[in-house]
């Protein structure tokens, strides 16, 4: 009697995802480097299904069904490589190794290429929701061959989060383009953060709203367009009271923000394809200064403006409104990425389908989604997010708040570089004329790196240093 599929990695996700697929019914073959977590997952939750315990990775492989799909849930990093290389060796043509860790796109383009070679099916698997989703249904982002998706595909739909019945799972695109689409899905996740983080802090010093007080916005706004699992657990978040003290716990808990680094990557891949995603840049960086605590106790004398709150409960629709443009631009940013990523390496992405699995088990999820899967099922060539009609009237009705929530902020001394920044973005798209032209009057001057002209076709360079006349290069 053999497994339909393995688990080696029995950690919180790799634990709760093996669960997961047995109380769906599969025969899950699990295994760890340390047998203990084995031994206490079956101990523990061996009722839930049909579990076949292997104490090493040989009994773990001939424990499979062929062709064999053994999924890694194992820390990323060197470790993924050494789990592949021994699971590959024990494994013939035409099985598959899934890795489900969170890796770097290019890591999994690499093993993908290398396993491809082997005639073994490498599945770079995105996966989101954190324990809780691994464990009731994830958003998984699987990559790889289609091929492997045929055999893969069922069994990843059936165990994903549905929304309105379709699953939050679905074929990505070959190679790296999984691992891309949950790095670019975390990029997202670190936006919104940043953005909500900027609206509590501006209500609270603008408005003098209390944590309480400002819970109750946060869960007022979740009733509208807003609705998303992150604003429905910043009203938890703020609600909260620490016992030992009876202070809000937001105002207990040490204000410097961490990451593992997939914010970092998005924003890295960003720059290497030329794409401004300054919503996920802003937010990376925004976590960079909270973590420097000796310049921030430095800069704490430098002048700031004397103005205290200025402004009552009528501040709350503004940055609501804010809130949401600089969602949008954050969104369509990410969108932009990706779309990049899918000419540069030939993935073919159809970015609705990554709205539709976004929309539930991850940490994005929100009804706001199925906005943009909408202005992508109308035109699948849309140039940016921000001119779909749903978003450019969203956006045309936001304007004049957010233009004001920013100046605000600026006027009191507020960070808000995530409103800021989505504003100039979106001012920077706007404009009919940008001063790229001074920009590039620059380069010819100190290094004749020529220019276009809007009046005729061809490349030019004025002799600056000379007679000042322009010839063309
Ligand atoms: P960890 O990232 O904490 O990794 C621990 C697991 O990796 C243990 O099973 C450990 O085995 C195993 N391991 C580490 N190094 C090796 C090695 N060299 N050889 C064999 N096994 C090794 O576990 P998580 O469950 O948190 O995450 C698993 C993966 O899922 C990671 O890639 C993570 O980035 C990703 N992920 C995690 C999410 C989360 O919310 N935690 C969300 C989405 C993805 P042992 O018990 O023997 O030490």
């Amino acid at each position: 009697d053999l497994a339909d599929i393995g688990v080696t990695g029995l950690a919180v996700m790799g634990r709760n995802l093996a669960r997961n697929l047995a109380r769906h019914g599969y025969g899950v073959a699990v295994h760890n480097r340390s047998a203990g977590k084995t031994r206490a997952l079956v101990e523990e939750f061996g009722h839930e299904g049909t579990f076949h315990p292997a104490e090493d990775l040989e009994s773990f492989v001939a424990s499979l069904k062929r062709p064999r799909r053994a999924i890694i849930m194992v820390k990323a990093g060197a470790g993924t490589d050494a789990v592949i290389e021994r699971l590959a060796a024990l494994m013939e043509p035409g099985d598959m190794i899934v890795d489900g860790g969170n890796a770097h796109f290019e890591d999994t383009r690499r093993r993908e290429a290398a396993l491809r070679e082997r005639g073994i099916h490498f599945v770079g698997a995105g996966i989101s929701g954190g324990e809780e989703g691994a464990l009731n249904g994830p958003s998984i982002m699987p990559g790889g061959s289609r091929e492997s998706y045929e055999a893969l595909g069922p069994i990843l739909e059936d165990i994903a989060a549905k929304v309105d019945g379709v699953p939050c799972a679905t074929y990505v695109g070959p190679d790296g383009a999984g691992h891309f689409v949950k790095m670019v899905h975390n990029g997202i996740e670190y936006a919104d953060m940043q953005l909500i983080a900027e609206s509590y802090d501006l209500l609270r010093q603008a408005s003098g709203l209390s944590p309480a007080e400002l819970a109750g916005v946060f869960r007022e706004w979740n009733a509208g367009e807003l609705e998303s699992y992150l604003i429905e657990i910043t009203a938890e978040v703020l609600d909260q009271v620490d016992a030992g003290t009876g202070r809000p716990l937001v105002d207990v808990i040490v204000d410097r923000a961490e990451q593992k680094g997939t914010g970092r990557w998005t924003v890295q891949s960003a720059l290497e394809l030329g794409v401004p995603v300054t919503g996920i840049a802003e937010a990376v960086f925004a976590r960079a200064l909270s973590g420097h605590p000796e310049q921030r106790a430095a800069a704490r004398s430098l002048a700031g403006p004397d103005e205290g709150p200025v402004a009552g409960r009528e501040l709350v629709e503004d940055v609501r409104r804010a809130l949401y443009a600089s969602k949008i631009v954050a969104y369509a940013q990410g969108f932009d990425q990706m779309a990049a990523a899918s000419r540069e390496y030939g993935w073919d992405l159809d970015l609705g389908a990554m709205a539709t699995i976004w929309r539930g088990g991850c940490i994005i999820r929100a009804r706001f989604l199925d906005r943009i899967r909408e202005a992508y099922d109308e035109n699948r060539e849309l140039p940016t997010l921000l001119t779909a009609p749903a978003f450019a009237g969203a956006l045309a009705e936001a304007q004049d708040s957010w233009r004001k929530v920013v100046a605000t902020a600026a006027r009191i001394g507020v960070p808000t570089p995530g409103f800021s920044s989505a504003l100039a973005y979106y001012d920077g798209l706007r404009r009919d004329r940008l001063p790229a032209s001074l920009i590039q009057g620059l380069r010819d001057y100190f290094g004749a790196h020529t220019y276009q002209r809007v009046d005729k076709e061809g490349v030019f360079h004025t002799d600056w240093s000379g007679d000042r006349a322009e010839h063309q290069a």
